[in-house]
């Protein structure tokens, strides 16, 4: 393949559009399914409904141009006679139907009101004394293009070019009872014609078995790497002073759960070592994860290191500001703001303080990543909501200083199930919040189709005139933001009339950061009894006395999004409630939605159903992972082989690194750079 200078070929480009950068790739790049044109059926026998290849002679052909123009040849074998339609075509297929000559077409048979015919078949000129194929035939995951046939033939040559040498030690292949990686590559791209083809499919043959569990065996060396590397690395010792952590805990309105605390201990742990932490925090809507961070980052300045908060929206940063500085100021314990809307002579203000020294502690947006934003103390980063950041954004983070690394804690509400967790994240440790602070109640959910809508807005009003507050949730209208931005509006104007006893506010994306915090905090003072929302409140936002929250369209959010939403309530005392407004008729993946968030609460049997829905890459974000996603194994059926391939792994990797390093070559060559994020 092009290397060096050369300038890519127009296939060069298409195959790389495919993953496809050099011959280990080809190789690699499996079939989705098979056709069988090792046979063919006579014509008597192909009745409609059927997928099979027949061989037979052209009899006739013509262009025609009605109904409109197109391409219909008569063929004729022993046994009958078939119709061939091509609505666009070009003239080698025109060739190839010329009278007299034989041809194989592979398609499945219509009923035609002229007798049986193919639509768009897949033709071959046969030669004299051409012998049938002698294995099924792959068909490739393609680009436009790249015809099936130029693929295959680049397979063929790459397969006879490659080594297809086997990496794995012979004793783990014969515990697991592997196939060897010859045989399977062949098997996969050539199958014999008695091949079982639904075990193919299904991708439980052998032959599939042993490619995946290499794959998730490269992936799992790759993770555990990245994890051993992080050890090399140096980091500022963070020990427990108790100095700050010990007045702040005193202070604190509440006591710790013991999740929180036992968190706090793993966390507090990690911040003694002299390499980078690098923890995930996982943590249910309103299990209390911002106290944690406080705590860890008042221990990074009871050693007088600077700790950074970043937060992915500037509702959520204020948010948390406001709560730190609340917690801090009276301890005498400087915080400090930085957001992209500031004003430039607050946010010199900032800086000068945080360079200083004066402050220690800094909560913020992305701002906080910029170039001007020197750190150069930083001993503990937080990243709150980590996967709303792409890779590169928390490196940034992690870049600000040299020589030594800040310790990371990444904090997320989207719980990972325990198999995505394994498979993705492996490279991380996890500490996990599972238990919610004591005395919430249940937050109650009610599907309510939209025809009722008017009985719900009274409920709204009742509850608001006995002192309680509401969420109302728009419409998620995803391909157009201005709709989005139109529909809030509208949202706000009805309601707004149809509850013109009580004072309704409106917050969406468009707002200048000011208005939305002028907004936000109306609403936290009880100024405002109704918040119509976008869902800028997803993540978050906290108003306890909020207990009531409303979304329209329901079935138009994801299943995580809805249990984020509903997190915003069930934040104080007063029993919450959510109802979901549904507009019928609802689609199969609708009502499965509904149906989830409506049976559970828990965030972690609500993100298994997702994972079952959605499939991983949509699931942690593929493109923000920087993680490779996998492309043949699948994190929920072949648990068990993830399960072998991680003790496998770790076993590789102390007995024989260098299979290690050949295994990562044939499955991520150039590709790896991400996978220390
Ligand atoms: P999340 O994990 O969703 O970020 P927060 O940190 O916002 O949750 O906490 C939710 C609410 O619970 C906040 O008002 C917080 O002050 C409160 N909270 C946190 N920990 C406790 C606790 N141990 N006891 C009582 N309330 C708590
Ligand atoms: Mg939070």
């Amino acid at each position: 393949m092009a290397e060096g200078t050369r300038k890519p070929s127009a296939l060069t480009g298409r195959l790389q559009k495919l993953g496809i950068y050099n011959d280990d790739d080809i190789i690699l790049h499996l079939p989705m399914r098979y056709e069988d044109e090792t046979r063919v059926t006579t014509i008597h026998e192909a009745s409609p409904g059927k997928t099979v290849q027949v061989e037979a002679e052209v009899e006739h052909s013509e262009v025609t141009f009605r109904p409109r123009r197109q391409l219909v040849a008569m063929v004729r074998d022993g046994s009958g006679t078939l119709t061939l339609r091509f609505l666009t075509f070009y003239p080698n297929i025109q060739k190839m139907l010329e009278p007299g000559k034989r041809v194989r077409a592979f398609g499945e048979v219509r009923g035609g009101f002229w007798g049986a015919e193919m639509i768009h078949p897949r033709l071959h000129a046969v030669t004299e004394g051409e012998v049938l194929p002698q294995a099924l035939t792959p068909i490739y995951p393609a680009t436009a293009g790249l015809a099936q046939s130029a693929l295959r033939k680049l397979v063929q040559r790459a397969l006879e070019r490659v080594s297809l040498r086997d990496l794995l030690p012979e004793s783990l292949r014969r515990s697991l009872k592997l196939a060897g990686w010859e045989r399977s590559l062949r098997y996969l791209h050539q199958p014999p014609p008695e091949a079982h083809l639904a075990a193919l499919e299904s991708r439980s043959h052998p032959a599939w078995r042993r490619v995946k569990f290499e794959e998730l065996l490269a992936q799992q060396i790759s993770l555990r790497k990245a994890f051993v590397e992080r050890r090399s690395h140096a980091a500022a010792p963070l020990p427990a002073q108790g100095t700050l952590t010990g007045r702040f805990l005193q202070t604190l309105p509440f006591a710790l759960t013991g999740a929180q605390r036992r968190v706090l201990d793993d966390i507090c742990r990690d911040l003694e070592q002299s390499y980078p932490m690098q923890r995930l925090l996982q943590g249910d809507v309103g299990s209390g994860k911002t106290v944690v961070a406080a705590l860890a980052m008042l221990q990074a300045a009871e050693n007088g290191l600077q700790a950074a908060l970043m937060a992915p929206t500037e509702i959520l940063a204020e948010q948390h500001y406001r709560k730190l500085e609340g917690w801090l100021k009276p301890m005498g314990v400087e915080v400090v703001w930085l957001a992209g809307s500031q004003k430039k002579r607050e946010r010199k203000q900032m800086l000068e303080r945080l360079e200083s020294g004066e402050a220690l502690l800094v909560v913020g947006t992305h701002a906080l990543i910029e170039d001007s934003v020197a750190l150069e103390k930083l001993g503990l980063a937080v990243v709150d909501e980590q996967h709303r950041f792409g890779v590169r954004q928390r490196l940034a983070l992690r870049e600000k200083v040299d020589g030594r690394l800040p310790h990371m804690l990444m904090m997320s509400a989207t719980p990972i199930p325990r198999t995505l967790a394994m498979s993705y994240m492996a490279d991380l440790d996890v500490s996990v919040l599972d238990e919610l602070p004591p005395g919430r109640t249940p937050i109650v959910t009610k599907l309510v189709a939209d025809v009722r809508r008017h009985e719900v807005v009274e409920r709204v009003r009742d509850a608001c005139h006995e002192g309680r507050q509401a969420y109302w949730v728009c419409p998620l209208i995803e391909e157009s933001e201005t709709l989005q931005l139109q529909t809030a509006v509208e949202t706000y104007e009805t309601l707004s009339a149809e509850l013109d006893d009580l004072k309704v506010g409106l917050v969406h994306g468009r707002l200048k950061p000011d208005e939305k915090a002028e907004v936000m905090a109306a609403f936290v003072r009880n100024e405002i009894q109704v918040l119509v929302a976008t869902t800028v409140i997803e993540v978050g936002v906290d108003v306890p006395n909020a207990s009531l929250m409303v979304i329209e369209h329901a079935e138009r959010f994801g299943l995580a999004q809805l249990h984020q939403l509903r997190g915003r309530v069930g934040r104080g005392a007063a029993a919450s409630t959510c109802v979901l407004l549904y507009v019928q008729p609802l689609s199969g993946n609708g009502r499965e939605r509904l149906k989830a968030i409506y049976e559970s609460a828990d965030g972690f049997e609500i993100a298994r159903r997702d994972l079952q829905l959605r499939g991983p890459g949509e699931f942690i974000g593929a493109r923000q992972s920087g993680t490779p996603l996998l492309r043949y194994a699948d994190i929920e059926l072949d648990v068990d082989l993830m399960e072998s391939a991680r003790q496998a792994a770790d076993e590789i990797l102390e007995r024989c690194p260098e299979v290690g390093e050949a295994l990562l070559a044939r499955w991520y060559r150039g590709r790896s750079e991400l996978l220390k994020a």
